[in-house]
């Protein structure tokens, strides 16, 4: 199944995208993973995506689209994929229809108060992408996956945080609409605990497989 995450930056989309693509055995495809590793080798991607990303704003779609074309033609991606992070922009829902047929999109909603609250908290394992809470971490400081050190995202800092969320509703929510009319959403309370959103999400892909 080729699947899409949708939903503002903090609803959680890298957790669950990680543990359901652990369950099914196909590849998560996190364009801001794809984005901050190239930034820390200096790629040419990296060097053009690097302002915008710390900015809280959106790398041009070209460079998206780009992206997407060469790691959907990768033989990994043939038993099917979760895309976390990508489309982002009606542009790059478009561009992807002349590329792959997608199954199902899986919408998370939860309040900007909540987004708030866990993107300040957040940290991540650049290596493995892992993704935490410093509410649950105690005083552990390494990724319990691959044993690296875990930082915060510069643009989970504050001033970035209310950036981004202008940027989710004003560029990305109308992908809300444009995949309603195409009846592959399904919506999901990402509220709820992580387990609850999770057995949700597994129940609507069985039903669809
Ligand atoms: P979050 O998990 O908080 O929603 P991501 O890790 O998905 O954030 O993305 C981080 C940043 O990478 C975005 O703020 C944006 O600058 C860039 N980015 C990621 N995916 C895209 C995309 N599809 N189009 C444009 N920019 C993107
Ligand atoms: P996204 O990829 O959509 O930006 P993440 O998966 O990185 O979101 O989650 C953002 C933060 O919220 C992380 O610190 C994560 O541990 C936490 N989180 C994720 N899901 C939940 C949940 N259901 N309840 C509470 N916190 C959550
Ligand atoms: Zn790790």
């Amino acid at each position: 199944m080729n699947i899409i995450f949708l939903g503002p930056p903090g609803a959680g989309k890298g957790t669950q995208a990680q543990r359901i693509c652990d369950a099914l055995g196909i590849p998560q495809i996190s364009t801001g993973d794809i984005l901050r590793k190239a930034i820390k080798d200096a790629t040419p991607t990296g060097l053009k995506a690097k302002a915008y990303v710390e900015a809280g704003k959106l790398v041009p779609d070209d460079v998206l689209i780009d992206i997407i074309k060469d790691r959907l033609a990768m033989e990994d991606c043939k038993k099917g994929y979760i895309l976390d992070g990508f489309p982002r922009t009606v542009p790059q829902a478009e561009a992807l229809e002349g590329i792959a047929k997608i199954d199902c999109v899986v919408e998370l909603e939860v309040d900007d108060e909540n987004l708030i609250r866990r993107l300040s908290g957040r940290r991540v394992c650049l290596n493995c992408g892992a993704t935490y809470h410093v509410s649950m971490l105690g005083d552990r400081t390494t990724c319990e996956k691959c044993g690296e050190t875990l930082i915060q995202r510069k643009d989970d800092a504050p001033e970035t945080v209310l950036n981004r969320l202008n940027v989710y509703h004003e560029q990305t929510a109308p992908l809300i609409k444009f995949y309603e009319s195409r009846k592959l959403l399904k919506k999901f309370d990402g509220m709820q605990g992580m387990e609850e959103v999770y057995q949700s999400i597994m129940d609507t892909l069985g039903a669809l497989a």
